[in-house]
């Protein structure tokens, strides 16, 4: 994507966010399952990161896990986001960051649903819907 990366200092994504989501998109934070806005949400459009703007994911990917977390198959385009090793709290999981702010919006599991057999595994929280 051509877009620059976005930076801010700290305060000002404090300000920009609110508490809740800077906990999640800063510092990796997840929201507990079943209680973010988006998990059963089922309207059609895109979700964009919440931290920039950047459309990362279409209602046309999104399925029911049954995780309790927004789920989608693919991203709309791959290069709006970072794939990083993550061997936080013992797992061995890749995290999910968008490219352009670097927030952090989920992992990603090889257990979703064909074609791609991915399951991206996002919080509500970091993401904003936009209906189409
Ligand atoms: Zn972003």
């Amino acid at each position: 994507m051509a877009d620059k990366k976005i930076s801010k200092t700290e305060p000002e994504w404090l300000l920009l966010l609110g508490p809740h989501r800077y906990r999640m998109l800063r510092y990796g934070n997840t929201e507990r399952p079943y209680t973010g806005q988006y998990w059963n949400h089922h309207g059609t459009g895109v979700y964009r990161c919440a931290g920039c703007g950047t459309q990362l994911f279409s209602s046309q990917t999104k399925f029911d896990s049954g995780t309790g977390w927004p789920s989608f198959g693919a991203v709309l385009d791959e290069k709006r986001i970072e794939r990083r090793a993550d061997r936080k709290h013992g797992l061995d999981r890749v995290e999910v960051v968008c490219a352009r702010c670097d927030g952090h919006l989920g992992h990603v599991f090889d257990d979703g649903p064909a074609p791609t057999g991915e399951r991206f595994c996002i919080n509500s929280a970091c993401l904003e819907f936009e209906s189409e």
